[in-house]
């Protein structure tokens, strides 16, 4: 296919080009991560965004059913003919007023975008169909990653159903047991090295490079074009009326950086008139991005960003033997590759970092959960973030907001059994100052098999039975059950 893509250098001193057939996770020449780019004034571009509507006619066919690939034309690097599809990307943005009223915005300003909806359960799913669609390309057979979970999740699903050998690399830090059961499930050979999450990624850059395994963690630019597609779809979910926030967690950074990306270019093709703002969740116990934006005032500068800050953060993080530690497990990282991308999209989106405890994410998360939308608690500090920045006024609320919810809720059950009950079902190292339960705990209650015992539960008077409810409809008194507050 003749095409109009090529891979670029991120490093505006270098700007190496490669062509878009080649195989690489960063620069030859100076080591920076590539961007793929397009030479649009040589494409066929769409002239509004709502001419992707059309594509809803034709949903039997797989491109046009696919959440990512229906926007290929922003995304053009592969002929049809090589895209790995399993309909993904079929993810709503919900309108979430009920929470927004909790949180003190106006109604009809709080959306969710709901990627637990995705195959695999999670977001990754949209940048590893675009990967996969590459590893098809250049013929690749063996594909790997280093993964806090979801990836390994993603990577062993794809690679189970276009027929690759899946390799997963997993540290010695948490692993959800959802999506550890994934990877097993789905046939990925997974190997647990000795080590946390950088470590892990460190060494399979290294062995995919020696033994030629396609590697597709996010340093592979190919991922962020699937994941550019979560903002089209958000405009979709908006009538294409751009929102004045996106909220999102911050790990490796290539989602918050995947968003950037997509915001310049549907500015520098004229499909947007503005950009929304951005906000960057880390958690505190992982807070890098955090740091090197808030503290050590790291800015993109154009395109050159002064690394030697990042680099005395590292070798002080070294000399300290740090580790990052948050019960957000998917976030739990503290060398973000995709960092200097995301200083990129911080300055497309003129956007904002901010830092949020474990216990303000697990509480996030319950106030997620109580509104019907289930999430993993990486998602969740997504609304944590933005209960902070309503209140010390970076957020208005009158703005409309749309909070990335990135995984789903079934991916880490312990989780969200331990803050209901108190009850670890599996060993995680606890700070000993967590408290039991959560404030929002719906605890399980203890009956005993008899009917008095269970109207006494259930905060009926011992008399309801003999009662004649001509419609058979008893009504419930609502004080023990779960309560909603406004
Ligand atoms: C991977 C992941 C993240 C972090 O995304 P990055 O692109 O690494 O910043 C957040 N939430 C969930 C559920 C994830 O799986
Ligand atoms: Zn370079």
């Amino acid at each position: 296919m003749k095409t109009i893509a090529y891979q670029k250098c991120a490093n505006a001193a270098c700007g190496s080009t490669y062509e878009v057939t080649q195989t690489l996770t960063s620069c030859v020449k100076c080591g920076e991560l590539l961007d793929i780019r397009y030479d649009w004034s040589k494409g066929e571009v769409p002239r509004t965004l709502k001419s992707f509507e059309e594509r809803w006619q034709r949903r039997r066919f797989p491109l046009d059913h696919s959440g990512v690939w229906r926007f290929r034309d922003l995304l053009p690097f592969a002929a049809d003919a090589m895209v790995c599809t399993i309909g993904e990307g079929q993810t709503f943005l919900q309108n979430a007023t009920c929470l927004g009223r909790q949180l003190g915005m106006w109604p009809g300003q709080l959306y969710l975008q709901y990627e637990g909806m995705n195959p695999s359960g999670s977001f990754k799913d949209n940048g590893m169909t675009a990967a996969f669609t590459h590893a098809r390309l250049v013929g690749a057979r063996r594909v790997a990653c280093a993964s806090t979970g979801n990836t390994s999740a993603s990577l062993a699903l794809y690679a189970a159903q276009n027929g690759f050998q899946g390799i997963v690399f997993i540290g010695t830090g948490k692993i959800a047991f959802g999506k550890l059961s994934q990877a097993l499930d789905y046939g990925a050979l997974t190997l647990q090295i000795e080590g946390d999450f950088d470590a892990c990624l460190r060494r399979v850059r290294d062995v995919s490079q020696q033994l030629g395994l396609y590697l597709m963690n996010s340093v592979n630019p190919f991922r962020l074009e699937g994941q550019k597609t979560i903002m089209y779809r958000i405009l979709e979910g908006l009538n294409w009326e751009v929102p004045d926030w996106i909220i999102v967690p911050g790990g490796n950074l290539g989602n918050c950086s995947a968003f950037g990306k997509a915001y310049e270019e549907l500015l520098e093709l004229g499909l947007v008139k503005r950009a929304p703002r951005l906000a960057i969740i880390n958690a505190h116990g992982a807070n890098t991005l955090h740091t090197a934006v808030n503290r050590l005032g790291m800015t993109w500068n154009g395109g050159h960003p002064d690394n030697s800050k990042i680099q005395g953060l590292y070798a002080g993080m070294d000399e300290a033997n740090y580790h990052p530690h948050t019960v957000a497990s998917a976030i739990e990282i503290s060398r973000p590759v995709n960092l200097i991308k995301a200083l990129r999209a911080l300055d497309v989106m003129k956007g904002v970092v901010a830092e949020v405890t474990d216990e303000e994410i697990l509480e996030a998360k319950a106030l997620i959960g109580r509104y019907g939308f289930g999430c993993e608690p990486a998602s969740a500090a997504t609304v944590a973030g933005l209960q902070q920045l309503l209140k010390n006024g970076t957020i208005g609320r009158n703005e409309r907001v749309a909070c990335v919810l990135t995984g789903h809720g079934l991916k880490d059950p312990d989780a969200t059994v331990h803050y209901h009950t108190g009850i670890k079902t599996k060993d995680a190292k606890q700070p000993a100052a967590e408290p039991t339960w959560g404030s929002r705990a719906n605890k399980p209650i203890q009956v005993a098999d008899d009917m008095p015992s269970i109207l006494k539960a259930l905060g009926m008077a011992q008399d309801t039975l003999d009662k004649t409810v001509p419609t058979g409809y008893v009504e419930t008194p609502s004080a023990n059950l779960p309560f909603v507050e406004y």
